[in-house]
């Protein structure tokens, strides 16, 4: 009888506390004045993301309609500034590959990729729109835009320059992006032709490089080395250089460098949301410009790049 009643008891203050449950999760939620907004959740159709503090959700279509991942729900927006036509057609070919490989990683991993050769887009108006600008095979060399640039790295900008947007003899002709922003200095020497190499991972301790192996293979480039010693620089965190086992670096008489020395290809300057990569050189048929290699071939330099890329984002 006793055991009955306790079991009576205990059943009724289940039913009393669920009920009570169901009374509090029932009442209705104030929405909040200032909505607490995760990141946009994307359908094929539409976008939606729900207020973390009181539970408001938003929803629409994509703003065509069309693609996934449209410049409303885009977690960030990414400009690519380079030439097409012109220059060393090894480096144009670059920059058009890199425009169909983007895309795709854009619309993976939820980000807008533009990409222009008007260099004029680096004013304070334009650049407010970008999470990231990226220097695909040149740089500045207007004044205003110079500037602009500038203002846009020390205001907590991010950027991802490629191979030849380090390349000056003139470094003093913009001493801060040469000099204090890269750290590299004047362009010293560089092999021939584009050969693939092993790279040492620096460190591990980035979140460009967390997830790597020791060492990487690279694909194609022309390598640059540099007159600045990075590694005596404090601001700068070397990610990537050519693995010593990976000498001789080149293939073309006279312009192979035949024993080991140390060349960085990939850093960061910790004052800044920035990673150098000297990547984006690919191999090409001078006679008839057919492109004999691709930068976006080696899948953990391919791993590198994106994690880059989104990393630069996440830890702005
Ligand atoms: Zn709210
Ligand atoms: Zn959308």
């Amino acid at each position: 009888m006793k055991n009955f009643v306790s079991s009576i008891l205990k059943v009724s203050s289940v039913l009393f506390l669920s009920l009570l449950a169901a009374c509090n999760t029932s009442k209705p939620v104030e929405p909040c004045e200032v909505h607490s907004f995760g990141r946009w959740h994307r359908t094929e159709t539409e976008h939606f993301r729900k207020c973390k503090r009181c539970g408001y959700e938003e929803r629409s279509l994509h703003d065509n309609g069309e693609e996934l991942v449209c410049r409303t729900c885009a977690d960030f927006k990414v400009l690519a500034l380079g030439y097409l036509e012109g220059g060393d057609p090894a480096h144009s070919d670059f920059f058009k590959e890199a425009n169909e490989w983007f895309p795709l990683q854009a619309k993976e991993n939820g980000f807008i990729y533009d990409y222009s050769t008007d260099f004029g887009k680096l004013n304070d108006d334009d650049l407010a729109e970008y999470d990231v600008v990226m220097f695909m095979n040149n740089y500045p060399g207007n004044k205003a835009q110079q500037e602009a640039f500038q203002r846009y790295m020390e205001n907590g900008g991010c950027w991802m320059g490629w191979h030849v947007s380090a390349f000056t003899t003139e470094a003093t002709s913009w001493n801060w992006y040469f000099n204090e922003f890269l750290g590299s200095g004047n362009f010293k020497s560089n092999t021939r032709n584009p050969t693939p190499e092993i790279l040492k991972v620096e460190t591990h301790d980035h979140f460009a490089t967390a997830n790597l192996p020791q060492q990487i293979h690279s694909s194609h480039n022309e390598w640059y080395s540099w007159s600045n010693d990075l590694r005596a620089n404090k601001d700068i965190t070397v990610l990537l250089s050519l693995d010593p086992s990976t000498f001789p670096v080149g293939d073309r008489v006279g312009e192979i460098w035949q024993t080991y020395v140390d060349v960085p290809v990939a850093w960061a300057n910790n004052n800044y949301n920035m990673i150098y990569m000297n990547m984006g050189h690919n191999l090409m048929d001078y006679n008839d410009f057919e492109k004999e290699s691709r930068t976006f071939s080696s899948e953990e330099e391919n791993e590198f790049i994106l994690e880059s890329l989104i990393g630069l984002v996440d830890y702005r």
